[in-house]
């Protein structure tokens, strides 16, 4: 019996040295309206092209350079946007299916998607446990509507707690979330948001400071003096009143921004923070394969009309060198609290980050950010607060 060409098996792209990519993130553009603080790669509005993106992700998936011919099995499939929630019924039946092709799941595969509160219906979440999806990561962002509204989110915290109400029906595994020190926001409404959020016992919670983007309506309206950015000694208190908060409401901080009750820690993130390689797809997408990270054209427009005329949909490839790959996986995984042990990186780069960053670890070491041994390096509590200028010390 002959094989149909898409089936046949194939020499593997993965040069010898580095393990097979098993975690996939798909990006979905799609928004009914973009935030005031959204920076990200999608399109607004324009549901109309979502059958032309669906032909070119199928394109990508199916032309890209990563993957064998045959479905190639995962350990973490990531659907993530955008707002992959907000295609029809009928064009998410589509997505799934064009994975379902391509991506062989086991009974461990942790299979992910972001949602909205508004256009999360239970026809769809139906759809969703269909395929195979055993997680919702939520957009609940706040309880509070005049924060939504600032936000300029496109649902009330009435449908926000009522979408809640309806994944926990359909999911047992489930993320919501939460951003702080919106403008104007208190500590007591934070406390309320954390409060109210404890109610519906989410597996996970992740909580992020609201940051202003270059280019966004929040980046013009702070210029212009309309909205004020939260004091940093505010948005400090509110990030450590959380992570005492959840902790105390038996969540662990795994990672800067990520809370987890026992075992419900995010396993498709843990690939990026612990430098194992992935494949992605879509606009703005990267993949991280061979030591090398290629990422696609963020306009969306220009990545559909790149695969539409058979043209790589790549806007930049980097090739780290051993000791760029040494510090960076050095410095993501800082972002687990847990740390990261010298030896795997030593195995996968040749270098010993303990001689190679001696100077950089001591002097993070002196102002209290991490702590380190022989065998491994960590965060601190107080290091928590300081990852990113960790990250760019040792970067
Ligand atoms: S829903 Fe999310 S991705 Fe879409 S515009 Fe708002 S913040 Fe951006």
């Amino acid at each position: 019996m002959s094989l149909s060409p898409s089936r046949q098996p194939a020499e593997s792209p993965i040069r010898n040295n580095w393990p097979e990519p098993r975690a996939a993130y798909i990006h979905v553009p799609f928004c009914r309206h973009r935030c005031g603080y959204c920076d990200f790669s999608i399109i607004a509005g324009r549901n109309d092209l979502v059958p032309r993106y669906l032909a070119a992700l199928r394109r990508e998936i199916e032309t890209g350079p990563w993957l064998p011919t045959r479905p190639h099995r995962v350990e973490t499939l990531y659907i993530g946007g955008g707002t992959p929630t907000l295609l029809s019924a009928a064009e998410l039946r589509e997505l799934l299916t064009i994975l379902d092709e391509r991506f062989e799941r086991t009974p461990t595969t942790e299979y992910t998607i972001e949602a909205n509160p508004d256009g999360l219906t239970v026809e769809k979440m139906r759809l969703l446990r269909e395929f195979g999806v055993n997680r919702i990561s939520l957009g609940v962002q706040t309880f509070f509507d005049d924060q939504l509204v600032q936000l300029e989110r496109t649902h009330s915290a009435a449908e926000t707690v009522e979408a809640i109400q309806a994944v926990r029906r359909h999911f047992e595994n489930y993320s919501i979330d939460l951003i702080f020190a919106l403008p104007g926001q208190t500590l007591e409404q934070w406390e309320q948001i954390l409060t109210n959020a404890m109610q519906y016992e989410p597996p996970h919670i992740s909580t992020y400071a609201l940051t202003f983007e270059k280019g966004t309506r929040f980046w013009g309206d702070r210029d212009k003096g309309l909205l004020q950015q939260t004091d940093t000694g505010i948005e400090v208190e509110m990030y450590r009143f959380a992570a005492k908060f959840l902790q105390e409401h038996g969540y662990r901080h795994y990672e800067v921004s990520n809370f987890a009750k026992a075992g419900n820690e995010s396993r498709h993130n843990a690939t990026y923070w612990s430098g194992r390689p992935f494949v992605a797809f879509g606009p703005g997408a990267a993949s991280f394969v061979n030591g090398r990270r290629q990422t696609n054209h963020r306009s969306a427009f220009t990545w559909m009309k790149r695969l539409e005329t058979g043209e790589s949909p790549i806007a930049s490839t980097d090739e780290l060198t051993p000791e760029e790959r040494a510090r960076e996986l050095l410095a993501v995984g800082l972002r687990q609290r847990d740390g990261i042990p010298f030896r795997p990186i030593r195995e996968m780069t040749g270098y010993d980050v303990f001689d190679l960053c001696r100077d950089e670890l001591a002097q993070l070491a002196a102002r209290n950010w991490i702590g380190f041994d022989a065998e491994r390096v960590w965060i601190t509590p107080e290091g928590l607060l300081f990852a990113d200028e960790i990250a760019a010390e040792l970067i």
